[in-house]
């Protein structure tokens, strides 16, 4: 998606080797009108689905799972984060499915959790979120969907990291994966490439 990376190229910054903050349009301030944008472009791509629910992860999948589901006509779940811990009583497990997630930014181990009454048999589902990296936070996505018995449509993920391990291994695992834009290399000097630049 053009208008996407050239967003990126004019306000990504690099740190480090591998992470690209987009803090000023995506992450922290969100540029509402390019979320449209990206939007439409899930839409376009995923036309003719029949989703009917789209999850996403808390914080930053929020937003853009928001404006994007008013293009699906959609309700919108996030998966809540939450301390791991061991989950006391059964009136918690027979209420929510839950899942693990290595955060990315932060080397954590955290349960991430959706209310039963939300996902279940006959949903069919479209997971969001703004990165790519290691494939965590949609594996642990994944999870849930299959646990509710819900069907998994794919994943619009707004930036892929394709250097980085999580689109192979998830996509080689069957999982259809539209990526908006395809970081293919990054240096704090020179900026980003693209996968296909
Ligand atoms: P993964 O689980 O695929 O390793 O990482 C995906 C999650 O980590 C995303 O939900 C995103 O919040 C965060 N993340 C991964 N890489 C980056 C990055 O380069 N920049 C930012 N801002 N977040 C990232």
């Amino acid at each position: 998606m053009e208008l996407l990376k050239e967003r990126i190229r004019k306000d990504g910054k690099v740190k480090g080797t591998d992470v690209l903050k987009v803090d000023s349009f995506l992450n922290h301030q969100m540029d509402v009108e390019l979320f449209a944008e990206i939007g439409k472009e899930f839409k376009r791509r995923f036309a003719g689905c029949e989703i009917n629910k789209i999850l996403t992860i808390e914080a930053s999948g929020i937003g853009i799972a928001c404006v994007a589901a008013q293009y699906f006509h959609c309700p919108v779940i996030f998966a809540k984060k939450t301390q791991t811990k061991n989950i006391a009583g059964e009136v918690y497990t027979s209420k929510v499915y839950t899942s693990k997630v290595e955060s990315f930014t932060h080397g954590r181990v955290y349960d991430i959790i959706v209310a039963k009454e939300f996902l279940g048999p006959g949903d069919k589902v479209l997971l969001i979120d703004d990165f790519l990296a290691n494939g965590a936070a949609l594996e642990g996505l994944a999870q849930l969907v299959k646990d509710a018995g819900a069907e998994l449509v794919g994943a619009g993920i707004v930036i892929e990291k394709a250097f980085q391990p999580g689109g192979d291994r998830l996509r080689a695992k069957g999982l259809r994966i539209e990526a908006l834009a395809r970081v293919q290399s990054m240096n704090e000097e020179t900026g980003v490439t693209f996968a296909d630049d």
